[in-house]
């Protein structure tokens, strides 16, 4: 088979046998990939900062036919995050976007629209003031690019229009905002403020306001819970990294 080449993050990276890695890869053009790096951790190794986990790398990839691991034969660093190794709370919020992309995406299942949304969020993480809502939109996106993006605008059960007032109800398990209607006979309702809602709504938004918009910590929290509420639903179980993650 032919080697492709594509820019991939570092998600992961086990190290195996004597002096080589597993490498999980999010690449741009091929979605998630395991790959073996003979050498990885030779003192003269042929990967030289290109396998550095959270970092950004050009590689090369022989894919293998059948089960076995593809091949890495090239990865030459492309991207570094400074911001990552200054604040902790910035490398949190890197771990977990690595996690978000690991558990979330599968194999061979390309989203170069993630790839370059993880890169720009990486590439920002040292503004604390922005985090926690760079954070929140990536999960947005997250959920948006495999499908799962719940909706806001309207009951995600019957499509009417949600009605405004001071709270409406939300199944995270069952696709977003309920209507009165609806509601009852769901399972797991949360009720969430109307301005949580909009906050998501901007969040989830292109242009500028999700950052323009005046957000309280608890607002921030509230948001906060509500999209991880949706995220531990897809994935099962709540996030690994989530206690460590400040609003
Ligand atoms: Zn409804």
């Amino acid at each position: 088979m032919p080697a492709n080449r594509s820019l991939a993050l570092v998600v992961r990276t086990v190290d195996v046998f004597d002096t080589s890695t597993v490498a999980t890869l999010f690449t741009r053009e091929m979605g998630k990939v395991a790959a073996l790096a003979k050498g990885g951790r030779r003192l003269k190794s042929p990967f030289q900062g290109g396998l550095d986990l959270l970092g950004v790398s050009d590689i090369v990839l022989l894919p293998k036919a059948s089960e076995a691991l593809d091949l890495l034969t090239e990865a030459a660093p492309v991207e570094r995050f400074p911001c990552l190794r200054r604040d902790l709370a910035a490398l949190y919020a890197g771990y977990y976007i690595a996690e978000l992309l690991t558990d979330l995406t599968d194999y061979h299942d390309p989203h170069p629209k993630l790839f370059d949304a993880a890169r720009i969020t990486l590439r920002h993480l040292g503004h604390g003031s922005l985090r926690a809502r760079r954070v929140l939109r990536f999960e947005l996106a997250c959920l948006r690019e495999i499908g799962l993006m719940p909706t806001l605008d309207r009951c995600s059960q019957c499509g009417e229009p949600r009605e405004l007032g001071e709270s409406t109800a939300f199944g995270p398990a069952t696709g977003g905002v309920l209507c009165p209607a609806c509601r009852p006979g769901q399972p797991h309702v949360m009720t969430v403020a109307e301005r949580t809602i909009e906050a998501l709504q901007d969040l989830a938004s292109p242009g500028n306001a999700w950052r323009e918009r005046e957000m309280a910590g608890s607002e921030l929290a509230s948001a906060r819970q509500t999209v991880g509420a949706v995220i531990s639903h897809v994935l099962g179980h709540r996030p690994r990294v989530w206690p460590f993650l400040g609003v």
